[in-house]
């Protein structure tokens, strides 16, 4: 039987692995860490049970993409959780509250901003038909052929919005600053400034969100690898523990990897579902890496990092004012200004807060509350910080961080039982993602030409997954990538 081998098993890589073996392939998933998972795990600390990295994700209902591939994979157990309330913003002194439904959304933006209403009425027309014509390209339920027809009149708009950026965009149809910081809620995750985040990938986002709603998973993003490698090792696949440090290569094939300790595993196929600067780097003989794919390496960057600060409480959030979910703050107002300092390393103030226990009740236990704070940085930053200054900042960061949270959440600090900061160093260290960017390569305005060529295979047999590739990350888009790699690699 042809073996298939995945590198990495993070969302990514278990997504190859399941829809191989699902295919009747022999997969083995090679895994650095002790736990697969990637960014998608969770830990156990002072008693209290941090889920990494799931706040929110996309699609989760009756029908839609990301319910569709939970099934299609046949993973049980999962469940996804609409967001009954949407999300609380705050904009300096103002406070919004964005409902989870289309409708819901632009009726609540032209309560709060009557002067703007026939600019909503516009933006919601043209958004939604413009999400209609692009979505289907990227949905692999839908033939291409299919979807040309209704993409293809708006090839044109759909080229200029991969340049044009997402100020540019909503200022077409708004003129407050504070309405288009609402409006790009559902690309903030990001980290961009408004003016340097591409208009075409704020339409999909926006489109995807907003028609078919925010989730999140009971469980969280460990009981997404829970049942992924539950039913590897059901279909017959193994997750064996190694690092990677070089692909084998011959007469332009990939035929199998070397690990660290030397050790070799051989397969047919091959799906590399790590991060893309570190497989051409240092996996793939040089000679295998064509030009406009190293141009193309140096044109693009990582995308953002976070800090990422998890608290356990002795309260309810609800004891604190918190009733949603989500909760995205700018204290001191000018989204795209305080997203520009944080993203140049500068702490300066925007912050989300999750209150996973509010969606999901019983994961919280009577006193067992938990607070996931999430800022944006640039891993860089930390990276060239010597051990000692790195202990000063996180220190520096924690307290700074608890003093602006205390401002938005009065009686916090007397309520956290337990805290542990996680840098992009720490998320570095986990997963091996560059300056521990979350999202992979950035998305730049007029750069998707490039994006496409670093994530174009060399060799006919090795197949790329995870949020490095064209889709970009996330858990959906990951584990969207995994599931057509994982296909290429089985046929
Ligand atoms: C704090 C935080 C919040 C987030 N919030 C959200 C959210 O709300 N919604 C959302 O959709 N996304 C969110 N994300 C992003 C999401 O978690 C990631 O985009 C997604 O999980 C990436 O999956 P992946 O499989 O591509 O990569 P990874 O999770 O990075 O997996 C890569 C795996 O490869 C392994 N590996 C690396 N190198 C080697 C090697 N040489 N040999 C063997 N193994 C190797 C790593 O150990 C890792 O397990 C968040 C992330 C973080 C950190």
């Amino acid at each position: 039987m042809a073996t298939v081998i995945i590198i990495g098993g993070g969302l990514g890589g278990l997504t190859a692995a399941v829809t191989a073996a699902a295919r009747g392939r022999q997969v083995v998933v090679i895994e650095k860490e002790p736990q697969a998972g990637g960014f998608a795990v969770a830990y156990r600390r002072g008693g209290y049970h941090f889920d990494v990295a799931l706040h929110v994700v996309p699609a989760g209902g009756p029908g839609q993409s990301f319910r569709w591939l939970v099934d299609e994979l046949g993973l049980e157990g999962i469940r996804f959780i609409r967001l009954a309330t949407g999300s609380r913003v705050l904009l300096g002194q103002r406070e919004f509250r964005l409902p989870n439904t289309v409708d819901g959304f632009f009726a609540a933006l032209a309560g709060a901003f009557p002067g703007e209403a026939k600019g909503l009425q516009r933006l919601r027309r043209e958004l939604l038909a413009a999400g209609r014509a692009y979505a289907p390209l990227f949905d692999p339920r839908v033939r291409t052929l299919s979807a040309l027809p209704r993409f293809l009149p708006r090839l044109p708009a759909f080229l200029r919005q991969s340049y044009q950026s997402v100020e540019s965009y909503l200022g077409r149809f708004v003129a407050d600053e504070n309405l288009a910081a609402l409006l790009y809620q559902p690309a903030v995750f990001l980290g961009q400034p408004m003016a340097e985040f591409p208009a075409v990938n704020y339409i999909l986002m926006a489109y995807l969100l907003l028609t078919e709603g925010m989730y999140s998973i009971a469980g969280g993003g460990q009981a997404l690898t829970t049942a992924l490698v539950r039913r590897l090792e059901a279909l017959g696949g193994v997750v064996r523990r190694g690092t990677v440090s070089a692909i084998r290569v011959q007469r332009g094939r990939a035929v199998g990897v070397t690990l660290a300790d030397g050790s070799t595993v051989d397969g047919d196929a091959l799906v590399s579902a790590i991060n893309l600067p570190t497989l051409w780097r240092d996996l793939l003989p040089p000679e295998t890496l064509p030009g406009p794919t190293r141009e193309a390496l140096a044109a693009l960057r990582p995308s953002l990092s976070v800090l990422s600060l998890n608290l356990g409480l002795d309260c309810p959030p609800q004891t604190l004012g918190i009733q949603d979910h989500l909760t995205v703050c700018f204290p001191a107002g000018g989204l795209d200004d305080c997203m520009r300092r944080q993203r140049q390393g500068e702490f300066a103030g925007g912050f989300s807060i999750t209150a996973p226990g509010l969606s999901e009740p019983d994961a919280a236990p009577a006193r067992r509350h938990t607070l996931s704070v999430v800022v944006g940085t640039r891993g860089a930053h930390w990276n060239s910080l010597s051990k000692n200054d790195y202990q000063l900042e996180k220190e520096r960061l924690t307290q700074a961080l608890m003093g602006h949270l205390e401002t938005v959440l009065p009686g916090l600090t007397a309520h956290v039982r337990c805290q542990d900061l996680a840098t992009p160093v720490t998320l570095q260290r986990y997963t091996g993602s560059p300056d521990g960017a979350i999202m992979g390569f950035e998305p730049q305005c007029g750069r998707h030409r490039e994006l496409l060529r670093a994530a174009k295979s060399p060799l006919p047999n090795l197949h790329l997954a995870g949020a490095w590739t064209e889709r970009m990350g996330g858990f959906l888009q990951s584990m969207m990538a995994g599931h057509s790699a994982g296909r290429r690699a089985a046929s």
